[in-house]
């Protein structure tokens, strides 16, 4: 089967926000059957609301890992074709996930006839939710590490977008909630309640006083080479005429490093545990959510020899998340490279460039080459 073909399959099944992987995940069981030379684990959730796929092909004493993504984010408004049905031109394919990254992980599996053919070895590992909760990677490294492979590995592609550019490490992210209490009351007697607004006034100059600091400290691998945090959804009152009780605000963070990360959390919960609050009001903060930055080093003996095969971007550290870190957390050199944009993902009309395609076909072919 082709990767247009494959792919048309792939962008058919609806895996928005990870529902639908299993079915994603069965279609590619079904391709691989006929094959031969492939073993295949599924990885479910105990919900089975999720399905990572481990597809390991031939024996290879280090195998390569080449990992990917199987769901994508909602088509969302704006789009002048159906989002999930390829449409083809003759130089691009349209359609959610194209891009981000269904188009990588279509060309890996066209490939997998040939390294069967030649008696080459890879490791393609599909996980379900990295648009969301990013659970179903950690489900997906467990098994791959009661299957023996993880300690083996010789390292991990993960085929983000990246125009077929090596990139060597992301930022730290994290999300996180501030949230200020007080009491409710009428309007018309403030002192009978505690207005959590005035708490919540103070937390947001105290966030970015805790921040200032640590944006000193900078890294030219990076286009925006320091930290950065910010207070992004904010919520509170229920009525004009009572004083508000709850007050909640968001924020968004992406450090240089994992210590930088705990470093602003620290800061952040001093700054708010000094902060001279009206009486009956408190502050707290806490992580809802976040993504494992890397660094690999340029020299590493993985990333050299990858680098014979692909140029290195000019800013090869990112500010975007990617399962990569969750990789390079398992102690497996780890870099990012794949066809297509990242400024095409997450769009109405989403595409990719059949050229980007072509060329991820043989830059991978050449790869799988090199190490199996
Ligand atoms: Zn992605």
């Amino acid at each position: 089967m082709t990767y247009l073909e494959i792919l048309r399959h792939l962008i058919a099944c609806d895996t928005t926000t990870g529902h639908a992987t299993p079915a994603a995940v069965e279609w590619i069981a079904s391709y691989l059957k006929p094959l031969g030379g492939v073993a295949t684990h599924r990885v479910r959730s105990a919900d089975g609301a999720r399905a990572s796929l481990i597809i390991c092909i031939g024996e290879g004493a280090r195998p390569l890992l080449l990992s990917g993504h199987l769901d994508v984010v909602p088509a969302g408004a704006g789009w002048t074709m159906p989002p999930f049905a390829l449409t083809e031109t003759p130089d691009k394919v349209f359609g959610r996930g194209t891009t981000d990254m269904k188009g990588a992980i279509a060309v890996a599996l066209s490939l997998i006839p040939d390294i069967v053919a030649h008696g080459k070895s890879a490791c393609i590992v599909l996980t379900p939710d990295e648009e969301v909760a990013g659970t179903g990677v950690h489900e997906a490294l467990d098994a791959l590490d009661r299957l023996g492979i993880l300690p083996r590995a010789a390292g991990c592609i993960v085929m983000e977008p990246t125009g077929l550019e090596v990139l060597l490490g992301q930022k730290e992210s994290v999300i996180g909630v501030i949230e200020v209490h007080g009491k409710t009351a009428h309007s018309s007697d403030p002192a009978q309640g505690a207005n959590a607004l005035a708490g919540a006034m103070a937390a947001y100059g105290a966030f970015y006083g805790a921040l200032k600091p640590f944006q000193d400290r900078s890294d030219a691998a990076f286009q925006v080479p320091h930290c950065v945090a910010d207070i992004t959804l904010f919520q509170s009152g229920i009525a004009a005429n009572m004083i508000p009780d709850k007050a909640e605000m968001a924020y968004s963070g992406r450090f240089l490093d994992a210590a930088q990360k705990e470093a602003f959390m620290r800061a952040l919960s001093e700054a708010l545990m000094r902060l001279p609050l009206p009486a009956g009001v408190s502050v707290a903060h806490r992580e809802t959510a976040g993504l494992r930055g890397f660094a690999t080093d340029a020299g590493d003996a993985f990333a050299r020899r990858i680098l014979t095969h692909a140029p290195m971007a000019a800013y090869p550290k990112v500010s975007y998340g990617t399962e990569a870190g969750c990789f390079s957390a398992r102690g497996i050199p780890t870099l990012i490279l794949g066809p297509g944009r990242i400024a095409q993902a997450h769009q109405p009309d989403e595409f990719i460039e059949k050229g980007q395609l072509d060329d991820w076909r043989r830059l991978l072919w050449q790869i799988v080459l090199d190490f199996g």
